[in-house]
């Protein structure tokens, strides 16, 4: 989609979907035991964005090309209270950071909301269906998105407290081609800034992922 430079340098402020306002403040009463799969929903977003991205190359290899290795990145910093995943798979244009993590278009919490207005409970729910993006939040009280689509030469950042709106800005300082998503932990949730129990955790719940994952510094 064709931006004008002028449009891209603007920062502007969105109101979440009234759906995703719901779904948020049920997220943040998420049981103890479900917080984990918040890990689970990211990587897994992050290797359809690998997957995605080696599709569209097998028509333009251009976009595979200064950097070929697709992998993911799980970094913690318990010294700042932070978590970051990254990916350098087909990252997000300002409008798919917009229309991507501002509704519930997509399946996988779209399956949850219908449970929902059916009438089922959502701490039954949060284990069986996954509530993708916004389980986030389950375990930060700030996300942050740094996203450079494939083939586009401007970054933007995302950013939310989880409540009521987002923010989108240009940002240069996006990864080249992909996604950052920088989690800053709740106080009761700075373990996941320790690197054995994120071990743990990818161990459990995303053992099956095609596109390797690193731990921490090392090897990075
Ligand atoms: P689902 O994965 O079921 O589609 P999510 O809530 O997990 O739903 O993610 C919403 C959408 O946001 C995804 O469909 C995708 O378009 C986009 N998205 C999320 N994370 C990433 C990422 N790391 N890279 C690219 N796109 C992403
Ligand atoms: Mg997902």
């Amino acid at each position: 989609m064709a931006e004008t430079d002028s449009a891209a340098q603007a920062a502007t402020s969105h109101a979440f979907e009234a759906e995703v306002d719901r779904l948020l403040d049920l997220v943040v009463h998420a049981v103890y035991s479900d917080r984990e799969l918040f890990l689970r929903e990211l990587v897994s977003n992050a290797a359809d964005a690998c997957e995605k991205l080696r599709f569209e190359a097998r028509r333009n290899d251009a976009l595979l090309k200064d950097d070929p290795d697709l992998r993911i990145t799980i970094l913690p910093d318990a010294g700042n209270g932070t978590l970051e995943i990254s990916d350098n798979g087909i990252g997000m244009s300002r409008e798919d950071l917009q229309q991507n993590l501002g509704t519930i278009a997509r399946s996988g919490t779209r399956a949850f909301v219908e449970a929902l207005h059916a009438g089922e409970e959502a701490k039954n729910l949060i284990g069986r269906f996954g509530i993708g993006f916004y389980s986030a939040f389950m375990v930060a009280d700030r996300v942050e998105v740094l996203s450079r689509r494939a083939g586009e030469e401007q970054g933007h950042r995302w950013s939310s407290t989880g409540s009521g709106a987002f923010e989108i800005a240009s940002a240069d300082d996006a990864p080249s081609r992909g996604t950052r998503v920088i989690l800053h932990l709740k106080e009761n949730a700075r373990e996941f800034a320790e690197e054995h129990r994120l071990e743990h955790v990818i161990r459990s719940h995303s053992g099956h992922v095609p596109i390797p994952i690193r731990l921490g510094k090392d090897g990075a």
